[in-house]
């Protein structure tokens, strides 16, 4: 059977002609509970991701953003469920198809994630240096029965070659690869088996500038040539201008802002968002910001401040945002933030 037909009948028991973005994502939680004494007695959770709604439509990329500790990796590996959800809904829409992956089997959610792949951030830790880069990129099709032989070699060669990298790469260990060509063989990996849709958790954090950019390029190469759609996972605002259609901004495991690149970055509305960005370099020396200081580290999830999560920081905080958490309010079609001054 080939892949594409196997894709089709991916899921049997929940079909529908349904429309819409490609992935939507309804009130996402992942609690990592807290146990203490000798009857392990839960006292509690961390909230890393506490009701996260969002959509990435097709040959989109959404981006999420937010300083480390705000639960954005943990939302992505929540979504492809390398983390089991505590709670949410996840809907996949392949070709018409509408699948709840939280309520997929192990089964059915193996064969999902042949269309639902997944970049790491360190491509030191991220790929085994015992490892021929033909090995590490041939492996899923593999294990999914999907080629042997020669035609494995083939198909992973290609791979190597479109993502950059010489076909003789194929028998070289990945210790002998720098960090960009590191990273290029984690893309390889994660287009092996032709996703449609790809988390880049910090894919290009780890890498020096001038490379960055090189893997972003591909990147967005890759996306309009193999319609892919993307959830890009970075903490540096400057690094998905480029890329991203939408951004999402993360705070404490909840969103607060979100609309188009355009928006996010020309008229941002909530004061995070504000204070991220006044620390971006920007092109133009006559659009300047003013820089907005952010003090103190993003408060535990254990224990979020109550009120507005952000409130212990926001420079412009008043009394009653201590008091009750804002609402999500649409500011246009596409642009919407959690804020009480708004
Ligand atoms: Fe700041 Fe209040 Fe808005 Fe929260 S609700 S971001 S504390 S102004």
């Amino acid at each position: 059977m080939s892949l594409a037909t196997e894709k089709q009948n991916m899921s049997t028991d929940k079909t529908s002609a349904a429309a819409g973005p490609l992935i939507s994502v309804e009130g996402m939680k992942k609690y990592f509970p807290i146990r203490k004494g000798i009857f392990s007695r839960h006292v509690g959770d961390v909230k890393a991701v506490d009701g996260l709604s969002f959509e990435v439509g097709h040959k989109e990329t959404l981006s999420l953003v937010g300083e480390s500790g705000c639960g954005k990796t943990t939302a992505g590996r929540t979504l492809l469920r390398l983390l089991e959800p505590t709670a949410g809904k996840a809907i996949y829409r392949p070709d018409g198809r509408e699948i709840e992956l939280f309520k997929l089997s192990g089964k059915k959610m193996k064969l999902a994630r042949r269309d639902l792949q997944m970049i790491f951030q360190d491509p030191y830790s991220s790929l085994n240096p015992r490892k021929t880069a033909g090995n590490i990129v041939g492996e899923a099709l593999r294990v999914h029965g999907i080629a042997k032989g020669a035609e494995l070699e083939d198909r992973v060669e290609q791979l190597l070659v479109r993502v950059g990298l010489r076909s003789d790469s194929f028998n070289r260990f990945a210790h002998e690869f720098s960090g960009g060509q590191r990273q290029r063989i984690g893309i390889a990996r994660a287009l092996a088996l032709e996703p449609r849709f790809i988390v880049c958790d910090e894919a290009v954090s780890a890498l020096d500038v001038s490379i960055q950019a090189q893997v972003i390029n591909l990147l967005k190469d890759l996306q309009d040539e193999l319609k892919l759609s993307y959830l890009f996972i970075a903490h540096d605002l400057s690094v998905v201008r480029y890329l991203s259609s939408r951004i999402a901004v993360m705070y404490l495991g909840r969103i607060v802002e979100v609309g188009t690149s355009q928006e996010v970055f020309q008229n941002p509305r909530h004061p995070y968002t504000q204070a991220l960005l006044s620390a971006v370099p920007r092109p133009d020396p006559k659009r300047k910001m003013q820089h907005i200081p952010l003090t103190g580290d993003v408060p535990s999830p254990m224990n979020p401040p109550p009120g507005c999560h952000f409130a212990p920081r926001c420079p412009v905080a008043e009394k009653h945002c201590h008091e009750s958490y804002p609402e999500t309010k649409q500011l246009s079609p596409t642009q919407a933030a959690a804020c009480h001054l708004l």
